[in-house]
């Protein structure tokens, strides 16, 4: 397995990889790799010829108050999973080769930037585009894959592959998760027996949610049961709570996340239509988010005023 840190290197090998008829694939993360990161390499194996993975702790998609000093480590470990799950090469970039300082140029995400996580860590996703784009320039991917749990960011990077006529094919992986349901994630390393406890309800409030949009539930109480059974938990702070369309994800109903959002998707109710629950909450220091995709089941009939006021009489 090749590692390589350089950029001109990573572009030079690149270039001679493509000159080879080797169609390369990327899978970029920010390290401190899980099952979810190699579900990944998996997905995107039988696509590529040559299958690279990043690891970069970018330090433009952290807010200034955020864990990026502490965001957990190990590229001794990570290179030994990449190993065994068979990557050709890993690209290691150095932040100050990634950041000289005299850099200057952005990818400057639209609208739909600003709500849910970007609206709780403003410029989140002008650091996310910005590095996603230069990683594929150097190393000249024709194939990528972004795991479904950061539905947003996946949603943003589509956008940009689409509105840049960049000549990448995406991949999206499920999310992966523990036996118990809670999402994989490197930070979930900080929480505590406690916290880990609380950590899991995030998964079992978008089940209730799931259950209860499946079950043709007015959304307003889909959403309503959903944050009662987050409320309750008292180290659990929540941050938004959004049902929303799938395809645009545009909200149907939610609160938090910029609530000037909550109900942009309009009268986008009905059977059948594919919806997305999305959340994110801080469990003690920790911010953790999910989201789970439902089809709307056939509306319960709310009951008729006149017949049921006759059966009462
Ligand atoms: P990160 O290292 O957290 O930036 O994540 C790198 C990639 O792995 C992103 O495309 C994530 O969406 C994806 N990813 C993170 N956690 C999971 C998971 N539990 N299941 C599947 N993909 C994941």
């Amino acid at each position: 397995m090749e590692l390589v840190t350089g950029l001109a290197a990573m572009q030079a090998r690149a270039r001679e990889l493509e000159r080879n008829g080797k169609r390369i694939g990327l899978v970029p993360t920010m390290g401190y790799l899980h099952q979810g990161h190699l579900s990944l390499v998996h997905l995107l194996r039988p696509h590529c010829h040559q299958l690279w993975l990043s690891i970069f702790v970018n330090p433009a998609q952290f807010g200034p108050s955020e864990d990026l000093a502490r965001y957990p480590r190990d590229l001794e470990r990570d290179l030994d999973l990449c190993r065994a799950a068979g990557v050709d090469g890993v690209l290691v970039p150095r932040a100050s080769e990634v950041y000289p300082a005299d850099f200057a140029t952005w990818v400057v995400p639209g609208p739909a930037a600003d709500r849910y996580c970007g609206a709780m860590r403003p410029g989140h996703f002008r650091g996310v585009l910005s590095i996603v784009l230069r990683l594929f320039m150097w190393t000249r991917c024709r194939c990528a894959a972004f795991g479904a749990k950061d539905a947003q960011q996946l949603w943003l990077i589509r956008r940009m592959v689409k509105d840049f006529n960049l000549e990448v094919e995406l991949m999206e992986g499920p999310t992966l998760r523990e036996a118990d349901g809670l999402a994989m994630s490197s930070r979930n390393v900080y929480l505590d027996v406690e916290e880990r406890r609380e950590a899991l309800t995030l998964h079992q409030a978008l089940e209730v949610g799931k259950a209860a949009v499946a079950a043709g539930l007015p959304l307003k109480e889909a959403l309503c049961a959903m944050s009662k059974h987050l409320a309750v938990h008292p180290k659990l702070q929540l941050e938004y709570l959004h049902i929303t369309d799938w395809e645009s994800l545009d909200s149907l109903v939610g609160v938090g996340g910029d609530p000037a959002w909550a109900g942009s998707a309009g009268d986008m109710d009905e059977a059948g239509r594919e919806m997305a629950l999305l959340v994110a909450a801080r469990v003690g220091r920790t911010r953790l988010i999910d989201n789970m995709r439902v089809v709307r089941g056939p509306l319960a009939q709310s009951p008729d005023p006149a017949t049921s006021s006759t059966l009462q009489g």
